[in-house]
C-alpha cells in the first residue's frame, strides 16, 4: 500500500467515524428530547401511514413542548407544501403562547393513504394546549406524477361539488343556512376547503370560521360509495377507487319501492331475492310487533342494502293518539331493531294508513314518508293490476307503495322489479333517493317523491 493510499484510508475512517458520531449525537439528542416530552406526546397514535417516511420535529423547553410528526413523500413541491403547513402551525402556536407562564404543547400526528401509486392523501391532525386549546387538521390529496395537490374540480364534477356540500350539511347537526351552503360551494371551488381521499371515504375539511362565523373546523367524513358516482371513470380507474357494494348513479333514473306491514316469512324473502338479482334495494316500513319474530329477515334487509323504516309497533292510527302514545308506538318499534343490534342510520316514519295531522307532524321526531304511486295491492290482491299500475304511471323519483303480506304482492314485485330494472330504473332506498336528489329529510315534514329538478 502506498503512503497516499494509506492516508486516504485513514481519512476515510476518520470521516466515517465522524459521521457515525454525528448521527449518534443527533440520535442521542433526539432521544433525550423525546424522553423529556410529556407521556402523551411521545408516540404517534395513528397507524395509517401508507405513504412517505415519518419526519418528526421535537422541541422541549421549560414550559413548552412541541412534537410534530408528518410524512416526507420525496416529491419537491408536495413536501414543500406539507412542510410550509407544519411550520405555519408551529409559528402560530409559538406566537399565541409567547410570554405565557403555563405549560403549552403542540402535538401532531398524521395519516397518509396510497392511491394506486399515482396519488396520495395526507391528513395531519394538530392538537394545541396552552393559551388556545383545540384540535385542527390539514389535509391534501396529491397527484404524485405531477408533484402537486389536486383540487376538488380536478376530481369531481360540478354536480359532485353540490353533492359534497349536501352531504356535509347532512352531517352537521345544526345544518347550514342557504348562505353557508353557497359559501361552502365557493370554498370547494377555490380549494380553500381541503380533501382527504381513501378507498373507504372522502373527507372534506372546512377550516375554522370559513363556513359560519365563530365556528370550529367542519370535517365531513363521507363513505366512498356515496361519492364515487361523481368521479369520472378515468379518475376512478387511475386512483384505483372501486365501488364497494351497490352504488347509486345520480345521473340515471331511480325509484324507491316501499313495503308496509311486514315482514312476512312467505313474502319478504321473495322480494329480497328479486331485488338481489338486479342489485336493487327497497325500504321496508315494518311493524314492531311483526319484526320481533323475524330477526333473520331484518338482518338480511340491512346486509343487502335495503332500509328499514318505522310503521309503528301495533299498526295504530297515530292521528288518534296523544303525544306519549305516539312516541311509545314509535320507540317500541325502534327498540325491536336496537335489541337486534341493527343500526338504522336514517330514521323514517311511514304513518299508518298514510294518515297525518299537524299534531303528529309536530310530535313525531322523524320525516314522514308517503308515496306517489299506490298499487293498492292490499285492496285488490291482483298481480296484474299491481304490475300495470306501476308500468303505466312510474316516473323517475317516484315512491311506490306496496305491502309485503300477500303472495300476490310477492309475485307482482318479482315482475315489477325485473321490469323497472329493464327500463333502466335503479331501485334505491328512500334515503338514497332523497340523498341523490340533494334533498335533506327533516323531522315532521311530508315527503311523497323526489322528482329531478
Ligand atoms: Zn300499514
Amino acid at each position: 500500500m502506498t503512503e497516499r493510499k494509506r492516508r486516504r484510508k485513514r481519512i476515510g475512517l476518520i470521516l466515517a467515524l465522524a459521521v457515525l458520531l454525528g448521527i449518534g449525537g443527533v440520535f442521542a439528542v433526539k432521544t433525550l428530547q423525546l424522553r423529556r416530552l410529556p407521556e402523551w406526546m411521545r408516540q404517534t397514535q395513528l397507524e395509517n401511514h401508507q405513504v412517505g417516511t415519518m419526519r418528526r420535529i421535537v422541541r422541549v423547553r421549560k414550559n413548552q413542548a412541541i412534537a410534530v410528526a408528518y410524512p416526507h413523500l420525496d416529491h419537491t413541491e408536495i413536501d414543500r407544501q406539507i412542510e410550509a403547513a407544519v411550520q405555519a402551525q408551529i409559528q402560530a402556536f409559538e406566537r399565541e403562547n409567547q410570554g405565557i407562564q403555563q405549560f403549552s404543547a403542540l402535538y401532531a400526528d398524521y395519516e397518509s393513504c396510497d392511491l394506486n401509486g399515482v396519488g396520495a392523501s395526507v391528513q395531519i391532525s394538530f392538537e394545541r394546549r396552552g393559551a388556545v386549546n383545540g384540535k385542527t387538521a390539514q389535509s391534501w390529496t396529491f397527484d404524485l406524477k405531477k408533484d402537486r395537490a389536486l383540487g376538488f374540480l380536478d376530481l369531481f364534477s360540478e354536480a359532485g361539488l353540490k353533492h359534497l356540500v349536501f352531504l356535509t350539511e347532512q352531517r352537521m347537526e345544526a345544518g347550514m343556512t342557504e348562505e353557508a351552503a353557497a359559501a361552502a360551494e365557493q370554498l370547494l371551488r377555490q380549494n380553500r376547503a381541503q380533501l382527504y381521499l381513501s378507498e373507504e371515504e372522502v373527507r372534506v375539511l372546512f377550516p375554522p370560521s370559513t363556513l359560519q362565523e365563530q365556528e370550529d373546523e367542519v370535517q365531513a367524513r363521507i363513505p366512498m360509495e356515496k361519492m364515487i358516482g361523481y368521479l369520472d371513470e378515468q379518475t376512478r380507474h387511475q386512483l384505483g377507487l372501486q365501488a364497494q357494494g351497490r352504488i347509486v348513479d345520480p345521473n340515471r333514473p331511480m325509484v324507491a319501492l316501499t313495503y308496509d306491514d311486514g315482514p312476512n316469512r312467505q313474502v319478504t324473502p321473495r322480494i329480497l331475492d328479486a331485488l338481489k338479482e338486479v342489485e336493487g334495494a327497497a325500504t321496508f316500513f315494518v311493524l314492531g310487533s311483526r319484526a320481533v319474530n323475524h330477526q333473520d329477515l331484518l338482518q338480511r334487509m340491512v346486509e343487502e342494502g335495503s332500509e328499514i323504516g318505522n310503521h309503528t309497533f301495533g299498526h295504530v292510527d297515530l292521528t288518534r293518539q296523544n303525544a306519549s302514545q305516539i312516541l311509545d308506538q314509535l320507540d317500541a318499534c325502534w327498540q325491536v331493531m336496537e335489541e337486534m343490534g341493527l343500526t338504522i342510520p336514517q330514521r323514517l316514519l311511514r304513518p299508518t294508513f298514510g294518515a297525518y295531522n299537524d299534531f303528529l307532524r309536530a310530535t313525531a321526531p322523524y320525516p314522514l314518508i308517503l308515496w306517489s304511486v299506490d298499487t293498492r295491492d292490499w285492496a285488490h290482491q291482483n298481480v296484474d293490476r299491481s304490475v300495470r299500475m306501476v308500468q303505466q304511471t312510474v316516473q323517475d323519483g317516484d315512491i311506490i307503495l306496496m305491502h309485503d303480506m300477500y303472495e300476490q304482492t310477492a309475485e307482482a314485485s318479482e315482475q315489477i322489479i325485473r321490469w323497472l330494472s329493464d327500463q333502466g330504473f335503479q331501485l334505491v332506498t328512500v334515503s338514497e333517493l332523497f340523498e341523490a336528489r340533494g334533498i335533506l329529510l327533516k323531522q315532521g315534514e311530508i315527503y311523497r317523491c323526489a322528482y329531478p329538478s
